[in-house]
């Protein structure tokens, strides 16, 4: 039995985010999903965005409105400019507004570093990186557009970006991906300053490892779990719903004054977990 099969359940306040409205990107899978549906539980009413695989986002939908709050599944490709301001003037005519952007749509495309090519390390910039500055700069329109409303929320936007523990471990093979996740580390900083005067919060969280899609291969055997084990401290491989609870939290205004932060959801990965017994 693993150690969160035997875990107590934790529950998602019904009232954190009451009456706001948030966008997930990449929500039809892993992370995206747990986090869409965490924030439904929360009260918030949700888009949630995919590019591909629509029955899956469907189901999504009904598993959030199961909630008894709102929920759509829109498509679009978050690196595609035109694709992105459609989502988010059909997000305001149908929602009314957007209150909480989740830019979490990501993916990896792994070489040696003289086998990659330009298109796997440009892929990955363009969804990992540019997707969030075009899903980030269309919501701030709309933050700035409507201000704090304070029936609502402290702040007039918050924007949470997902990023990485690669944002500062180097990652050998993934030099694509790392670079995508260390930009956004930078972004996130850059964007929280810049908007902060004007009430919206940008916070990034950085999962460790966690059991999605994405990575499957590190998790799916007992040897490969066994091996990930050893660089996390806290002994238990990542469950999607531990990033979705920390989304939750940074978008509520229990966390109102927290501005260009990086939260670390990653079971002590971040701690050089090599020098407990060496050094
Ligand atoms: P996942 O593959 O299950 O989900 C990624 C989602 O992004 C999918 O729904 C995919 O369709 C979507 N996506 C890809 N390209 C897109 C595009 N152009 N437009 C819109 N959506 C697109 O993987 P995941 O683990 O849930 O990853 C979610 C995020 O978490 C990613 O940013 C990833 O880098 C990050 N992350 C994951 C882990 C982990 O261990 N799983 C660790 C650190 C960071």
């Amino acid at each position: 039995m693993s150690s969160t099969e035997s875990a107590p359940q934790r529950v998602v306040p019904a009232h954190l985010l009451k009456g706001q409205k948030a966008l997930v990107t990449g929500a039809n899978s892993g992370i995206g999903r747990a986090t869409a549906v965490a924030l439904g539980r929360a009260g918030a009413d949700v888009v949630v965005n995919y590019v591909a695989g629509r029955e899956d986002a469907e189901q999504v939908v009904e598993e959030i409105t199961g909630s008894g709050v709102q929920a759509a599944a829109y498509e679009a490709d978050v690196s595609d400019e035109d694709q992105v301001v459609a989502m988010m003037d059909r997000m305001v005519k149908e929602f009314g507004t957007i209150d909480i952007l989740v830019a979490n749509a990501g993916l990896q495309r792994d070489a040696p570093f003289t086998e990659m090519t330009l298109a796997q390390w440009q892929k990955v910039l363009d969804v990992n990186l540019t997707g969030q500055f075009l899903c980030a700069r269309e919501a701030t329109k709309e933050f700035l557009r409507r201000g704090v409303v304070p029936e609502v929320s402290r702040a007039a936007g918050k924007i949470i970006c997902m990023s990485s523990v690669h944002q500062i471990i180097p990652w050998a093979g993934h030099v694509n991906y790392a670079s995508s996740k260390g930009g956004i580390q930078m972004m996130m900083e850059t964007l929280a300053q810049e908007l902060a005067p004007k009430k919206i919060r940008v916070n990034a969280v950085a999962p460790g490892a966690i059991k999605t899609p994405i990575n499957r291969s590190a998790w799916d055997t007992a040897q490969a779990e066994r091996d990930l084990l050893k660089l996390i401290p806290y002994d238990r491989v990542g469950e999607p719903e531990d990033i979705a609870h920390a989304v939750v939290a940074l978008a509520s205004d229990l966390m109102d004054y927290v501005v260009g932060a990086t939260l670390y959801v990653d079971g002590g990965m971040t701690l050089f977990p090599g020098f407990a017994t060496g050094g």
